[in-house]
């Protein structure tokens, strides 16, 4: 036990969360122990950042565990967590989705993804830029995929208070979400996830349309790395 009350934190996020909204614990850098916790609060679907720390995890914990990896995933790294996802949330390139889909083959397995999409201001943050997605999708590279399931958009607002910078960046990854959800000309299915918001931000996330939020601090408290 630790003296954070993960069922009660939990409960709270969950009681506050609209219907039709599904929440992603976020439990990277807290041990196994404290995700039993939320396990055994009902919670079943987590979210890891790093391949490792990933792996060792899925190991050791209920296997209907659904897990969202969410971090920056190098290519030498992607044959390691095939099969293991339930969605890989962090798709920041074409190289790496080109990887993903001949590693599914290999495994024989579809993978579910999103395409991760850069609007934050920070350079430090990996995405997609809009006008690249947008060129992927116009070009319709999604063709080429037989083992990759592309279901969505995931991004980040910038990392500031102002919370109307904030909004903005929702408003934009949201309106990217919708353009390429709403072509019909690109004959998409199962487009239809839009995960943004973490704990300090996911109200307003919601409110510009996400349907999965990530929210790891709020449920186990400060992350020591
Ligand atoms: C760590 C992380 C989160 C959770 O952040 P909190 O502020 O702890 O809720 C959400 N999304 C991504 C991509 C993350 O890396």
């Amino acid at each position: 036990m630790t003296d954070i009350d993960v069922a009660g934190n939990l409960r709270e996020v969950l009681a506050e969360i609209p219907a039709g909204v599904e929440l992603v614990a976020v439990s990277k850098f807290h041990p196994a122990s404290i995700i039993s916790e939320a396990y055994d609060a009902g919670q079943r679907c987590f979210g890891e950042s790093r391949v490792q720390e990933f792996l060792e995890k899925e190991k050791s914990l209920p296997s209907d565990i659904r897990w969202h990896f969410i971090g920056h995933l190098q290519t030498n790294k992607v044959k390691q967590i095939i099969g293991k996802t339930s969605l890989i949330e962090s798709v920041d390139s074409q190289k790496l989705l080109d990887l993903i889909d001949r590693e599914s083959a290999k495994a024989g397995v579809v993978t579910r993804v999103l395409m991760q999409v850069h609007v934050a201001k920070e350079e430090t943050k990996f995405g997609f830029y809009p006008e690249e997605l947008q060129q992927y999708f116009s070009d319709r590279k999604f063709e080429n995929l037989t083992n990759t399931h592309i279901c969505g958009i995931m991004g980040m607002a910038s990392n500031t208070d102002d919370i109307d910078r904030v909004r903005e960046d929702f408003r934009s990854i949201a309106s990217i979400y919708r353009r390429i959800a709403d072509d019909t000309s690109l004959g998409l299915r199962g487009f239809d996830i839009l995960s943004m918001g973490m704990s300090g931000d996911w109200k307003i996330a919601v409110e510009e349309g996400a349907n999965i939020v990530r929210i790891g601090t709020r449920i186990f408290g400060e992350r020591e790395y």
